[in-house]
């Protein structure tokens, strides 16, 4: 560690009175290198605890010169410091219960007694960053200054040394903290309730309560939470979807001349649900944004959509009332195409129907300026088709946002077969831009979220034929730690979407089987929460899924006349036939080649669909239980009579994940 060798020397050298540490760059330290954790590099000396350990043992004066970021690691080095100097625009945290771990280096014992153990308890379970300026007057900092960082440092250490100033150690602080056995009581119960299946907050709480006690018994508490948390599969999980996340961006074979053309005026096409969030989302980014629709009324109904979206942005507290005022006056209603000339960028929301996407894009196609990148949020029709009827293939692509679309973080940018690397390289650098997290796709009916979905909530159907309820189900799969079960998210998005998808894969796909219970329910009218009736019941204007005597008769009579045997289903089943479902057609589209990587799916579950983050996604799942576990239970699924009915195919492993299974491999190796 060179940072180690840098103490060492001017420790040694005669003529040093002072040290002032600084990083590259005006920051501080981001922190460790998370790909180095619980690897022998991490553990090899001079390691961080040691490090600050000399640092904080020093006779001469050790001084923080903070400028930037300064987090994690960072820190904690800083707070073994004897000074701490830092500019008002920097800013700190301690994130590293975000991937499941704490502090480990003497952070969860040093900033207690800088800061006070309320405040640094909330920095810790939080991860959240705060900036310096905020921090003004606490302990932490010696002075918090407007200019530069090292320069006030340097004069804060020769000031020192002429003063002849001691130096104060965080480590020598007995915390006073009368109140603070009720306190983290406190703290414990409303971390608890909302940190089901994170175990790190706890700990952070814990960690943080050893602060109390000796230093060195707390750092070795600290130390002893550290660990059991570094090997934990939670952990696991999220150090995961952090790297998941950060390679979903990289696309490889792209021309690595291919720019991204500059984007400084958008057009959206239909103002329904879709487009008005679209038209959200790109103003909110500073995006000005033409809506276009076909009829006046729409247009009024998408224009009042978006003020609803600000104002709640506003409500939310995320935005001030000023700027959502910006934001709403970015977008400029039109009906027809006049404006469309001007947009770097336009994305056509219209109805999911093939034929009129076609007469879109012709029209777009004569209107659109030269080199505009003409995209579609289609979540089912084929993108090729549609470019087909341009003289502009190329220029074509898919960004399939979810709803709504002003909140929801996953974008899939579906690739056509002829879309150049410069408009999928735009369309990647605009999601960043209106901070979305996007995942590349390739052509098919439901591109990578859809299509699974499609097997899960199959699946999920097929436990009602065979006797489990909508809430032993729900309540099975939200145990294993997904945001909402299939049937509440049903209910949510309208039970009558996935009824005119199933209609048309009846004519599409005659030999796969479905269950018809859903088929059922919507004869019935039951929609979900929308008409305040449909896997559950609806108290008007409340959101609460109650579960509904009609629903169970309903599911009783349709068993009945299909002579279907209920049985008794348990939650690791209902679990593992679910998720396996989502796991096997994951794999389809890696042997397909319609997803790039199984990280990228796992992504897309985490960002788009509640997977639980701290499983780090389907894929990852799979291969932390086993890919040879999971292809065994698909076995025995196959070959149990009980199951067979709802489609002996259905558990046919994918040939990628029978592969890597025979071979002891996963799908992350
Ligand atoms: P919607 O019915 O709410 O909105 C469609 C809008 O397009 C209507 O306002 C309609 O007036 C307008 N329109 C129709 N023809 C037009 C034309 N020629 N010119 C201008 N405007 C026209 O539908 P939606 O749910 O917003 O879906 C739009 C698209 O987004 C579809 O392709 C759908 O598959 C896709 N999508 C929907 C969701 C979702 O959850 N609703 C999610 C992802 C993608």
């Amino acid at each position: 560690m060179a940072a180690a060798q840098g103490v060492d020397r001017a420790l040694g050298d005669g003529s040093v009175r002072a040290i002032v540490l600084t990083g590259a760059h005006g920051l501080f330290s981001a922190g460790a290198d998370i790909r180095e954790f619980n690897t022998p590099k991490a553990r090899a000396e001079p390691n961080l605890p040691t490090l600050i350990a000399a640092v904080e043992a020093s006779q001469k004066p050790v001084i923080a010169a903070i400028g930037g970021t300064c987090m994690g690691g960072g820190l904690e080095l800083a707070l073994g410091c004897h000074f701490r100097v830092a500019t008002a625009g920097a800013s700190i945290a301690l994130p590293e219960v975000k991937l499941g771990i704490l502090p480990g280096a003497g952070g969860t014992q040093r900033l207690p007694r800088a800061l006070g153990l309320e405040a640094a308890l909330n920095m810790i379970v939080s991860g959240a960053t705060v900036p310096a300026a905020k921090l003004r007057g606490a302990a932490l900092f010696d002075e918090v200054v407007d200019g530069d960082a090292l320069a006030a440092a340097l004069a804060f250490a020769r000031r020192i040394v002429a003063e002849g100033r001691p130096a104060k150690r965080l480590r020598d602080v007995a915390l006073r903290e009368p109140n603070a056995e009720a306190f983290l009581q406190f703290a414990r119960t409303t971390v608890a309730a909302v940190s089901a299946g994170y175990p790190a907050p706890l700990k952070c709480i814990d960690a943080v309560a050893a602060a109390l006690k000796p230093f060195e018994e707390g750092v070795r508490i600290e130390r002893e939470l550290f660990v059991q948390l570094l090997e934990s599969p939670e952990s696991r999980g999220l150090r995961h979807a952090f790297f998941a996340e950060r390679a979903a961006a990289r696309i490889p074979g792209v021309d690595e001349n291919a720019r991204a053309r500059p984007i400084e005026r958008a057009a959206v096409i239909g103002a329904g649900t879709m487009g008005s969030g679209i038209a959200t989302s790109l103003a909110s980014a500073g995006l000005p944004v033409t809506l276009v629709e076909a009829k006046q009324e729409a247009l009024d109904r998408g224009m009042a959509s978006i003020r609803r979206n600000v104002e709640a942005a506003v409500k939310r507290g995320k935005v001030d009332a000023a700027a959502a005022e910006r934001t709403f006056a970015r977008v400029e209603p039109g009906l027809g195409y006049d404006d469309i000339a001007q947009a770097d960028l336009v994305i056509e929301a219209v109805f999911e129907d093939m034929d009129v996407k076609l007469g879109v894009f012709r029209e777009l196609d004569r209107r659109a300026k030269p080199g505009a990148i003409l995209a579609s949020n289609t979540s089912t029709l084929d993108l090729d088709r549609i470019a087909a009827a341009t003289q502009r293939p190329q220029d074509l692509i898919g960004m399939h946002f979810f709803s709504p679309a002003h909140v929801m973080k996953l974008l899939e940018v579906v690739r056509g077969a002829k879309t150049s690397d410069a408009v999928l390289v735009s369309a990647m650098q605009l999601a960043k831009r209106i901070g979305k997290t996007a995942v590349v796709a390739r052509v098919c009916d439901g591109f990578i979220g859809n299509r699974m979905l499609e097997q899960y909530v199959r699946q999920a159907l097929f436990l009602l034929d065979e006797g489990a309820s909508p809430q032993q189900v729900d309540r099975a799969l939200e145990r294993f730690g997904m945001a909402m079960g299939p049937f509440r998210v049903s209910d949510l998005a309208g039970n009558d979407i996935g009824w005119s998808i199933r209609k048309r894969r009846y004519v599409e796909k005659p030999g796969v089987v479905y269950s018809r219970i859903a088929d059922r329910l919507c004869e019935s009218g039951r929609f979900g929460q929308k008409t305040g009736a449909g896997w559950y019941r609806y108290e008007p204007g409340r959101r609460e899924a109650l579960p509904d005597p009609a629903v169970d008769a309903l599911i009783a009579e349709y068993r009945r006349e299909r002579g279907l045997e209920p049985r008794q289903i348990g939650e690791e089943e209902i679990v593992q036939r679910c998720v396996y479902a989502l796991v096997n057609e994951g794999a389809q589209l890696l042997d397909e080649g319609i997803a790039l990587r199984a990280s990228d799916i796992d992504v897309v579950y985490l960002t788009g669909y509640g997977f639980p983050r701290y499983r780090g996604g389907p894929m990852f799942h799979a291969d932390t239980v086993g890919l040879y576990n999971v292809v065994r239970a698909m076995r025995r699924f196959a070959a149990d009579p009980r199951l067979a009915r709802g489609d002996p195919g259905f558990w046919k492993p994918a040939p990628l994940l029978a592969k890597l299974a025979a071979e002891g491999k996963t799908f992350n190796d």
